[in-house]
């Protein structure tokens, strides 16, 4: 049974047989959003989505910051598939050309009866076409940065959008600037960024490290000579729109339309999380067309194509279909660049992708049979068999210092199953020994003492297990160290081999229950959970007896007034200001790997970015999950319900757009074209070959021409036609 079709836009019009183009550009709309035709930028927009705002909102009274005009229209009903069928099913096709106009497919809305209709299910399906929410995610990213960046030919602002303005009569004060004798000037919009910050959000991407295996790496796709983003792929749109535009905006903007970008990207965000809650897709519905309005507010008609309508539908998908990430493309697209190179004859494709993989199969299969050969194909994942940790580069063995020693055996102890009831039970002899003692001093008491105490227990009872019995012995004093190790699905470096590297690799954080003492002499700690952020300075493997324990020493930053969660759900903190350093070591298997990304507010701070591992399967995922999606109602709702200009013009900078004049070709006389031709007809080619030579020789050819670029002087002669032609 066909579930639903996922493709990219153009293909789903030909798949639902439905235009994609034109004035109903929205298959799922059809013709109840009709598009608005621009004539100065020549094409469709969908502008103003306060229809599918809830009746009351109070965006619908508002005049100025629209289209000049109240809404009070009430949201496009959506065909049911039988609906659709009805519409459809008397549609004939004409093959070939069409000779009379009457025969002629309609313009728009459905101009034949899919195949899929032939399906007996296919008109009781609710969602018979799904959305490529990868393409739509990429589109209004590449449309969003273009224009706040002011890309050429990627920007949806310009002359002709605001020259539309001015045809529609509507924000005066953003149309072009005309004065006799001087250039054009288009003045600041909301949206419009002064060149200060062009160069701060340049930079702030440019710095971004992620680690092993998050995405491309993002620093190269900016360019900071020309202020633009360079050859994005989908992917990395997804990485920038989800985790790094909206750290990147923070210090730029006016607070309204950073917000709103902000609000767009968590939007994104949420529909991508791997659990959504079925109950927050009708505010998340609700969400998305209040960003949607409140981006027509600040940005020009222009911006407003069909790909910034889509992702008003794509909750609905949702709610049919499940959550966007089990229709994913990434797989799918990637594949078919593997299938698009085995293409060696264009006229039959399909054939040359079955003879190629119908060779690799039954290779694939001879070779299950040959011992000692590996086949070729997709490599095999550098994960593979290091999940349960393995040191990769830089291996060094030496001793430890006692301390280190004792730190990190003691944690090792701490967090053993095997270990725990003996922990309980050292803890109830410390308070049977000394009743008036306080926690923190029995706590402390507990770490310094414990392995002492252990290993006369384990002594004295018989028998115990193996590994019971090497813990208690404890690990050798030489252990090896390493720079970078792998455990459960993530590479962690050594905070020195990140330096050396284009990855960050480096970043920790780890979740601890503990007990927590607001000082020495509080007699009544509290038990709770704290989130810890750092940086590995240490990663070493200790050897006990039959077994080895990797461990992470790291540099944990200051908990205390440090950690800051701010309102758009961003974690920030000063990694140089260290914490306890009672307790530097994590087992590696604990370790979760965090990075962090310079906050532009204040380039001391570092905000946290979470990862998820990507091939392991993490039992947790379902509260992360559930806790990021909490932070995209975190994001302070910015109500920009006031109707005047303030809202789409900036006024804090006054650095618009001037646009260049364009040059007057010089008239050129009949007599200088003449001589022109003449000169071309003399000089003729320039004879490479003789003039390579002579570099080679070291010889020089002094070269001179006159002013009709006629080669005159003794050595004119290599350049003439005449000498060309005689040469060879
Ligand atoms: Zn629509």
């Amino acid at each position: 049974m066909l579930f639903c079709t996922i493709q990219d836009y153009p293909t789903y019009g030909n798949l639902s047989g439905y235009t994609v183009k034109g004035e109903c550009a929205c298959p799922i709309c059809e013709d109840s959003l009709k598009g608005k035709w621009l004539s100065a930028s020549r094409k469709y927009v969908y502008f103003d989505h306060r229809p599918f705002l809830p009746p009351d909102h109070q965006y619908r009274k508002l005049k100025k910051a629209f289209n000049g005009e109240q809404n009070f229209e009430s949201c496009p009903k959506v065909f049911t598939s039988q609906e659709v069928f009805d519409k459809v099913k008397d549609i004939k096709i004409t093959f070939g050309k069409l000779k009379k106009s009457k025969d002629a497919h309609p313009k728009q809305g459905y101009k034949k009866c899919s195949g899929f209709w032939r399906l007996p299910y296919w008109r009781f399906l609710f969602v018979r076409h799904s959305l490529n929410v990868m393409h739509i995610e990429k589109n209004v990213f590449d449309s969003l940065i273009g224009t706040l960046l002011n890309i050429d030919k990627k920007t949806k602002d310009g002359p002709k959008a605001r020259d539309d303005l001015k045809k529609w009569n509507i924000r005066n004060e953003l149309h072009v600037v005309e004065e006799t004798g001087k250039r054009k000037y288009i003045p600041p919009a909301a949206y419009t960024l002064y060149k200060k910050e062009k160069v701060e959000l340049c930079s702030t991407l440019a710095g971004v490290k992620v680690p092993e295996g998050y995405s491309s790496n993002i620093s190269s796709l900016v360019s900071m000579e020309n202020l633009k983003l360079v050859g994005l792929k989908s992917h990395d749109c997804h990485v920038l729109m989800e985790d790094f535009l909206p750290i990147a905006i923070r210090s730029i903007l006016p607070k309204n339309v950073r917000y709103t970008i902000i609000r767009l990207c968590c939007f994104f965000k949420a529909i991508y999380s791997k659990v959504i809650n079925p109950k927050e897709l009708d505010s998340l519905e609700v969400e998305i067309a209040v960003i949607l309005c409140q981006l027509e507010m600040y940005f020009p008609p222009s911006f407003f194509d069909v790909m910034m309508h889509l992702p008003i539908h794509l909750i609905r998908e949702i709610r049919f279909c499940g959550p966007v990430h089990m229709r994913a493309q990434w797989a799918f697209e990637r594949q078919m660049k593997t299938y698009k190179g085995c293409v060696k004859n264009a006229y039959r494709p399909e054939a040359c992708i079955a003879e190629k993989m119908f060779y690799e199969l039954a290779m694939e299969y001879c070779l299950e049979h040959i011992d000692h050969v590996k086949t070729l194909g997709l490599p095999t994942s550098r994960h593979s068999g290091r999940f349960d940790g393995m040191g990769t580069i830089g291996r060094r063995d030496h001793d430890m210092s006692l301390d280190k020693w004792h730190m990190a055996h003691t944690y090792i102890l701490f967090n053993e199953d095997e270990v725990a009831p003996y922990v309980n039970r050292h803890m109830s002899f410390l308070k049977a020994q000394n009743r008036k003692a306080n926690p923190k001093a029995l706590a402390t008491e507990h770490s310094k003492s414990f392995r002492f105490w252990f290993k006369d227990q384990v002594m004295k009872e018989q028998p115990v297990s193996e590994r019971l019995r090497s813990l208690c012995y404890g690990p050798d004093f030489r252990a090896s160290f390493f720079s970078a190790y792998v455990v459960n699905g993530c590479t962690f470096y050594m905070r020195d081999q990140d330096d050396k590297s284009s990855m960050q690799n480096s970043g920790v954080s780890l979740e601890v229950e503990a007990m927590y003492f607001s000082s020495s002499k509080d007699n009544r700690p509290v038990y709770s959970k704290m989130q810890y952020y750092g940086v590995i300075d240490e990663i070493c493997e200790l050897h006990y007896m039959g077994f080895s324990i990797a461990v992470f020493g790291c540099k944990w930053a200051d908990n205390n007034n440090n950690v800051i969660c701010d309102g758009l759900g961003k974690i920030s903190m000063n990694l140089n200001k260290l914490g306890s350093e009672d307790d530097p070591y994590i087992l590696a298997s604990q370790a979760k790997q965090v990075f962090y990304m310079t906050d532009p507010l204040d380039k001391t701070r570092s905000v946290v970015i979470t990862t998820k591992p990507r091939y392991a399967i993490d039992d947790h995922d379902d509260n992360i999950v559930s806790k990021e999606r909490s932070s995209t109602s975190e994001v302070a709702n910015v109500n920009d319900s006031t109707d005047d200009t303030s809202t789409y013009v900036r006024s804090d900078h006054e650095e618009g757009i001037w646009l260049m004049a364009r040059k007057k070709k010089r008239a050129s006389s009949p007599r200088d074209e003449e001589a022109l031709i003449e000169c071309e007809n003399r000089r003729g080619r320039t004879v490479l070959k003789l003039v390579g030579n002579a570099i080679r020789k070291g010889i020089k050819l002094p070269l001179e021409w006159n002013r009709n670029k006629v080669p005159v002087g003794d050595n004119k002669d290599y350049f003439r036609l005449s000498h060309w032609c005689c040469c060879s």
